[in-house]
């Protein structure tokens, strides 16, 4: 039986990209089947700067359809709330997410760091965040740990009388983490991104979660690597996905 004393608190997030067919090439191939037919095979051959143009030009006009054909996976572990909005976005995405029914849950548990903004000042739709004070910080942290400790200590007692772990996983928060794979293309990227990060460039500002965006924050990155022309055009037109 796991103790209180073992749970884990993170203020962190974890993004790995597992694996990625995407380059700014794919773009490339992609559009240009349009005038070249099969011949556009071999621009896949060609240097893609030469193509900026021609990507910019389908971000800005939104055709969207050439920024489909790529794939990344993402391993994604993070609060239980944060999947809860992640797994809105319901098109150009597939999902698998760990089990509460099939295997018992660790005890890992959100608790944020001293950089997390605690403060909501203003009215629905016009919020804006502000530090905490060290009191605050501190509250939130005491009381965070000491309201995982009861529960992950009330799943344990559930478990250990003989309960379904799919029942006894009801006393547990959305704090607890939980993991996935999360599988897209640039295009459902860039929608994903557009809403779930807030960003100078962005010509429709968004108020996402801190948490999400986080998560969102680290897949920005991966992709900006493998796809830096595809990702230069998104920052270039606004941050609207095509
Ligand atoms: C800051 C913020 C606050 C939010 N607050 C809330 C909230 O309080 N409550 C809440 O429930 N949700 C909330 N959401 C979630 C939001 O409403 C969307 O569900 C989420 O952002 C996913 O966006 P999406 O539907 O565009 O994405 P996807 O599901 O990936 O869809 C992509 C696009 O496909 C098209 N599409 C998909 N499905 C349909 C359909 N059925 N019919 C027509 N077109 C479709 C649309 O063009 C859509 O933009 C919030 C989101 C953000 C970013």
């Amino acid at each position: 039986m796991t103790t209180p004393e073992s749970l884990t608190l993170r203020g962190d997030v974890t993004v790995e990209l597992v694996k990625s067919s995407a380059s700014d090439a794919d773009v490339l191939f992609a559009a240009r089947v349009s005038t070249l037919g099969e011949q556009s095979l071999d621009e896949l051959k060609k240097d893609p700067e030469r193509s900026k143009g021609l990507i910019n030009y389908l971000m800005r006009d939104r055709h969207g359809s050439p920024f489909e054909h790529n794939s990344m996976t993402f391993f994604i572990s993070a609060p239980i709330f944060v999947f809860r909005e992640f797994m809105r976005h319901r098109v150009g995405w597939s999902y698998n997410e760990e089990s509460g029914r099939y295997r018992e849950l660790e005890p890992v548990f959100y608790v944020p760091d001293a950089s997390r903004k605690l403060v909501q000042e203003g009215r629905p739709g016009k919020y804006v965040f502000v530090e905490g004070s060290p009191a605050q910080h501190e509250a939130v942290r005491g009381t965070l740990a000491e309201s995982y400790e009861q529960a992950y200590a009330a799943y344990q007692k559930l478990l250990a009388e003989g309960v379904a772990r799919e029942v006894a996983r009801s006393v547990l928060p959305v704090g607890l983490f939980s993991s996935m794979y999360a599988t897209c293309n640039a295009r459902s990227l860039m929608h994903f991104l557009g809403l779930r990060t807030q960003h100078e460039l962005a010509k429709v500002p968004s108020f996402p979660q801190r948490e999400i965006e986080m998560v969102g924050e680290k897949m920005e990155a991966e992709w900006a690597r493998l796809m830096p022309l595809t990702y230069a055009a998104f920052n270039g037109n606004g941050r609207v996905a095509p």
